[in-house]
């Protein structure tokens, strides 16, 4: 089908989850591409205004999760950080949140904070740890030491109920026994939920332009995958479910929020570059953050992009999205939703996959094979292509 004919679907239920971005880090690592400022937090007064502004246009949705994302929402000083709460507790009644996630970076971690997000009903914290090895941090360029590492984890731990760590393997000159390292320390932490990441060098980041130079060089694949699959093991060993290519999570401690974007849910979003998804609509704020706040401001809206989404489309993102996770999807599902048949829609891809044991079909159910599991964005784009 030509997408230009494709039909905007009907019947939304509205989200029930939100993300709110927030733009500032101390220091912009050489292979981040969000939308962040580095050392300018001379913006954090006006963002804190603008936020308000574009929240109060929600209308206080009532949503089961909230996740409070950047950048490094945990840079704000406490002061700041409290009037933020406030402004989403108005907003939202954080008191009926199912799951409310912040992420942060160890270097900002402190009783004082941590029993300011407990009391404002924060019950999971996703730690940008990235590895506990001095050399392999500073090669990454992050701020914290193995010690800051560890104290944030156990700190974190008393107060928040839900600890989660983000990892990244695959870093240059990385060693399967340094990432064996890295699995193994944070795996003895008193955590919930791990989430692992091979490094990747886009376009436009410090690390894309250093590997054109020759001064990096990415990992060979066959250790890649080796880090993967020894990740994957140990995990299993532990008692942590693999339920999403790159998740981990213990006695069912799976992000909700995020499990949200891997059904197609919808959610809500605010801040700099915040994509969200309501009512058959995607769209995206301006990256920037200066432009953001500009916008907001002189009373104009911060919306960069705005994209309706037909039924076909969204059938083939939900079939994307939702092969991430490990438990797979069903079509008949899929199709009493959209309305049409999916498997006819995404027969050819389904095929090729299945012949080349990237995915297993048992009925209507499709799940990656665990083959297919180190190739989910290969059969994730058949399908967006099909
Ligand atoms: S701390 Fe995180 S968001 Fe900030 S620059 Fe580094 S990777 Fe990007």
């Amino acid at each position: 089908m030509d997408l230009a004919d494709d039909a905007p679907a009907e019947g939304w239920v509205m989200p029930e989850a939100a993300y709110i971005h927030v733009p500032f880090c101390r220091h912009r690592c050489g292979y981040c591409n969000f939308s962040v400022v580095a050392n300018r937090d001379d913006l954090i007064e006006h963002f804190l205004a603008a936020i308000t502004q574009e929240l109060n246009s929600l209308q206080r949705p009532r949503i089961k999760t909230l996740f409070l994302g950047g950048g490094t929402p945990t840079h704000l000083h406490n002061p700041i950080l409290k009037r933020l709460l406030e402004s989403l507790d108005k907003q939202f009644d954080l008191s009926k949140m199912a799951e409310f996630s912040i992420e942060a970076n160890p270097e900002d971690i402190s009783e004082a904070k941590l029993e300011l997000l407990a009391d404002k009903g924060v019950n999971r914290i996703s730690l940008g740890i990235q590895s506990f090895q001095t050399k392999k941090l500073l090669n990454l360029e992050r701020g914290h030491t193995h010690e800051q590492a560890i104290a944030a984890v156990e700190l974190a731990s008393q107060y928040i109920p839900n600890v989660s760590l983000d990892l990244i393997f695959a870093a240059p000159g990385e060693s399967l026994e340094q990432w064996v390292q890295d699995v193994t320390i944070a795996t003895e932490l008193p955590i919930k939920h791990l989430s692992t990441y091979a490094l990747t060098y886009e376009k436009g980041t410090q690390f894309w332009n250093q590997r054109l130079r020759g001064e990096k060089k990415e990992l060979d694949e066959s250790i890649e995958i080796d880090m993967y699959n020894f990740t994957r093991q140990a995990c299993r060993r532990l008692g942590y479910q693999h339920y999403e290519v790159s998740n981990f999570a213990k006695n069912d401690s799976r992000c909700l929020h995020n499990l949200a974007y891997w059904k197609g849910e919808g959610w809500y979003a605010a801040g700099p570059g915040a994509a969200r998804f309501v009512n058959g609509f995607r769209e995206v704020n301006h990256r920037s953050t200066s432009t953001y706040l500009r916008r907001i401001k002189e009373g104009r809206s911060p919306v960069a992009e705005r994209e309706q989404i037909g039924v076909t489309q969204y059938a083939k993102e939900r079939a994307a999205f939702g092969i991430r996770l490990i438990d797979g999807i069903d079509l008949r599902a899929l199709s009493q939703h959209v309305g049409f048949d999916t498997q006819n829609l995404l027969k050819i891809s389904i095929d090729r996959s299945v012949n080349e044991d990237l995915l297993v079909q048992q009925g209507s159910h499709l799940r990656l094979s665990e083959r297919g599991i180190l190739f989910a964005d290969t059969v994730a784009q058949r399908f967006l292509d099909s």
